[in-house]
């Protein structure tokens, strides 16, 4: 059996793993990562990347056809192929996971392909086509990722019940999805789809649709996607699924408890993530779990010595920037105990300071402290707001719907957390983020002048709506 020794083993090549790697080399550490399939993990492959492609493509075909037919032009669409826009999805992922390669090349990261597993907690076993080999390590980094969630009684066969990963390889449209979840991955591929005419209904458990948002967010987000077309049942319970002749049957409980049953060509199951933490040898050596999930400290360290866990397998949003940050403070954490480097000290990450964005139009993004947080924890807190329709920048790009929402801290004026729905909110939200970081306050935010005509003015002009003097409301 072949054996190798390196300062740092990381398994799984995700936005956790490759970016640990490359954080661990520039340290100086000698760096070997393993991974049983493309470089760059879900999020480059078959998540954030090429949904994100879709949903452009989408948005540009569903705008571009509004414009004409407003327009007067006779629009015909027959000859529109879907595979021209999946193909530039998967174009996307290639390149991106091509670039993973070529960082970890610069790097001098071994990449080693193969399946790997813990055998001790200083060493992991890796097949690949019937061959083993034994990579030693002064330190592990664990970054096997997530898959989709099942659900009893829904199974994912990948060509009617789907998960995320069949409907992004899918080359075609289905006529009719009914989507189980109105997350964000749920609310995205409701965007892509009904964007290029499938007839979707979706189908959520709470009682609003991306339920981790705000509900005013949520409230605009519905609106716009009933205004579409699609139908929506929130307070709906799926009890299961049928295969009919050609497709799909779904029997869902409504919010007033009558039953009804949704007949469409596929089904997409998008009710979360589960964790890899099943065989990767993790019992081999004894690391405490919580929930499937594993349990870390501060550096994002296990209960075994010498191992860390980063990303989607830890307790924390499973979000791909997360993974990254999880991988550099691990990283940096081994840097400092193996070879004494002088990086930054970060532990875990601030739960308040992370952003999480939902790409469909109109988009949401969000982060730190809720105004329901704030009730429930009791948080003396102010809200302020500014609608989009009063952003002349919104009005000029036909993007009226929206608003920005400030939490902030009335004595202090400092900003405690938002939520910006509408158009670029996953861009917006970043210079509110960037205030709350640097302990900006809400005066600091109305004062700095904003270019005109932009949609940041949005902010500018919450902060000053929370002082009682916006400008255009
Ligand atoms: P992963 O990306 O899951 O990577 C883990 C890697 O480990 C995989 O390559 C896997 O093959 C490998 N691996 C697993 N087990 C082994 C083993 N035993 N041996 C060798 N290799 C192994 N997040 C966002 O922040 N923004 C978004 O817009 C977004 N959109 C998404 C859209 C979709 C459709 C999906 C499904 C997810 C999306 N996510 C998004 C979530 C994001 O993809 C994940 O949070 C992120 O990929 C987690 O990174 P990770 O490094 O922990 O694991």
């Amino acid at each position: 059996m072949q054996e190798k020794n390196v300062d740092v083993a990381v398994l799984g090549s995700g936005p956790g793993g490759y970016v640990a790697a490359i954080r661990a080399a520039q340290l100086g550490l000698n760096v070997a990562i393993i991974e049983k399939d493309k470089p760059g993990g879900v999020c480059l492959n078959i998540g954030c990347i090429p949904s994100k492609s879709l949903i452009n493509n989408a948005h540009l075909y569903s705008e571009g056809l509004a414009l004409l037919k407003s327009g007067g032009a006779l629009v015909d669409t027959s000859g529109f192929d879907f595979r021209s826009v999946w193909k530039a999805s998967r174009m996307a992922a290639e390149r991106l996971s091509k670039g993973v390669q070529y960082l970890l090349r610069k790097n001098k990261i071994e990449f080693i392909p193969g399946q790997g597993s813990l055998k001790d907690s200083r060493s992991l076993l890796v097949e690949k086509e019937g061959e083993q080999s034994l990579v030693r390590a002064r330190a592990i980094i664990l970054a096997t990722g997530s898959r989709p969630r099942n659900l009893p009684g829904f199974s994912i066969d990948e060509e009617r019940i789907l998960s995320s990963t069949g409907m992004l390889l899918s080359e075609t449209l289905p006529k009719s999805i009914a989507i189980l979840g109105a997350g964000a991955i749920g609310m995205e591929f409701a965007y892509i789809l009904s964007s290029f005419g499938t007839k979707v209904t979706v189908v959520e458990l709470m009682d609003q649709v991306l339920p981790l948002e705000d509900p005013e967010s949520a409230k605009v987000v519905e609106k716009a996607f009933t205004d579409r077309g699609v139908v929506i049942h929130c307070s709906a319970r799926a009890e299961k699924a049928e295969m009919t002749g050609e497709g799909t049957l779904l029997h869902v409980q409504l919010k007033d408890g009558t039953k009804t049953e949704i007949a469409s060509d596929k089904l997409l199951v998008s009710i979360g993530r589960a964790p890899n933490t099943d065989n990767i040898g993790l019992e081999a050596v004894g690391i405490r779990m919580n929930r499937g999930y594993v349990e870390t400290g501060d550096y994002y360290e296990t209960s075994a010595e010498g191992i860390y866990a980063i990303g989607d397998i830890c307790i924390h949003p499973q979000l791909a920037h997360v993974a990254s940050k999880s991988g550099e403070i691990a990283a940096e954490r081994i840097g400092r105990l193996l070879s004494g480097t002088e990086a930054p000290t970060e532990t875990k990450i601030n739960p308040y300071a992370i952003p999480s964005g939902v790409y469909c139009h109109p988009e949401v993004a969000s982060f730190g402290l809720s105004e329901k947080k704030a009730q429930d924890l009791g948080v003396r807190h102010g809200v302020t707001r500014f609608p989009f329709r009063a952003i002349g920048k919104a009005v000029a790009t036909e993007a009226p719907e929206g608003q920005v929402k400030i939490v902030f801290a009335p004595d202090t004026g400092a900003v405690l957390g938002a939520s910006v729905v509408g158009a670029g909110a996953t861009e917006l939200v970043h210079e509110i983020l960037l205030a709350s970081y640097a302990e900006l306050t809400l005066e600091e935010l109305a004062q700095m002048i904003h270019a005109h005509p932009t949609l940041s003015e949005g902010i500018m002009e919450a902060a000053k709506a929370g002082m009682g003097r916006a400008i255009h409301i």
